[in-house]
């Protein structure tokens, strides 16, 4: 091996600020991994264009995983043929495919995230639990796409992505939904991709939807908890329901006779929760979560 160059104090100087840059970059990453933020997925596609994270060594990454200390990382590093020096960039294909399964495997029998589908009758309150929750607690809360109008304060992307018939159709063709149901007269559903991907990192997940599409949940993804929210009293949902202005009295007593019918569903539910105070409501769910 040749002498290392001599550098002028200017290129030293840039060299140690890189340095400097690069340790920076590794702690955020590691910080990000260690909370869960970034899959060991997300961390190879990055190594791809920034060097820091190629030039991470594997010992590092992997002991940053919540749940691999240094005993599993070397144990698992020998398994694998990966020396102890090896930087992420000097990874094969076979090694990356490896390290991949290993830990889509770990990732969801050791630290799954929660999911908590909310589900009760029209006017019971579910979105102002599910808006609640959002504010309150560190669950991921799934929006849906719906054919129906936005109504006056709500905002795309927030309370819904609001979808054409055509969209929709093509989104469940593509098999993009997790569950989705028709519900007076509009079709909602739950984009699959998005809430697999926060159960795998560990994010608790709520998703607020009608029952049909709760038992739908239930089929696919046994692990899942149906919530059932019911109104204190009868007259009370009526009382939501009527109070309601943006619906039309047609629409307002399709609704009724649907609750009344939706009413029935609780039986299927793993839990029922009585919607009398919603900062109560919100404790519960996130107590179901640490079972
Ligand atoms: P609204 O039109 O009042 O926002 O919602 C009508 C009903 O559709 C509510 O019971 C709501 O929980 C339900 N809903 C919202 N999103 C979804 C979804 O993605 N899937 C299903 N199955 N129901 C949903």
């Amino acid at each position: 091996m040749g002498l290392p160059p001599q550098l002028t104090p200017d290129q030293r100087h840039q060299a140690l600020l890189k340095a400097a840059g690069s340790r920076k970059r590794r702690a955020e990453v590691k910080a990000k991994i260690k909370t869960g933020e970034f899959s060991i997925d997300k961390i190879l596609e990055l190594a791809k264009e920034d060097e820091a994270v190629a030039k991470m060594r594997v010992r590092e990454l992997l002991e940053s995983l919540s749940g691999v200390g240094k005993v599993r990382a070397q144990s698992l590093m020998e398994r694998l043929n990966i020396s102890s020096s090896r930087r992420i960039q000097g990874l094969g294909r076979l090694q990356i495919g490896q390290l991949r399964e290993e830990f889509m495997k770990s990732e969801h029998a050791n630290s799954p995230g929660t999911l908590i589908v909310l589900s009760g009758p029209g006017g019971v309150g579910k979105s102002t639990v599910a808006q609640k929750v959002r504010e309150a607690s560190d669950f991921w809360v799934s929006v849906s796409a719906t054919t129906r109008k936005p109504r006056n304060n709500e905002i795309e992307g927030h309370d819904y992505y609001f979808v054409s018939d055509e969209e929709f159709s093509r989104m469940i063709n593509a098999d993009e939904f997790l569950e989705w149901a028709e519900f007076a007269g509009n079709r909602y559903g739950t984009p699959q991709e998005q809430v697999e991907h926060a159960l795998l990192l560990g994010k608790n997940v709520l998703l607020e939807i009608e029952i049909e599409g709760a038992k739908q949940v239930k089929a696919h993804l046994p692990q899942s908890i149906l919530v059932f929210l019911e109104p204190p009293t009868w007259e009370e949902l009526v009382a939501r329901l009527e109070g309601r202005g943006t619906d039309s009295p047609e629409r307002r007593a399709e609704r009724l006779e649907l609750a009344q019918e939706e009413l029935a569903a609780a039986a299927f539910f793993d839990v029922v929760l009585i919607n009398d105070q919603v900062e109560s409501v919100v404790k519960k769910l996130v107590e179901l979560t640490h079972n």
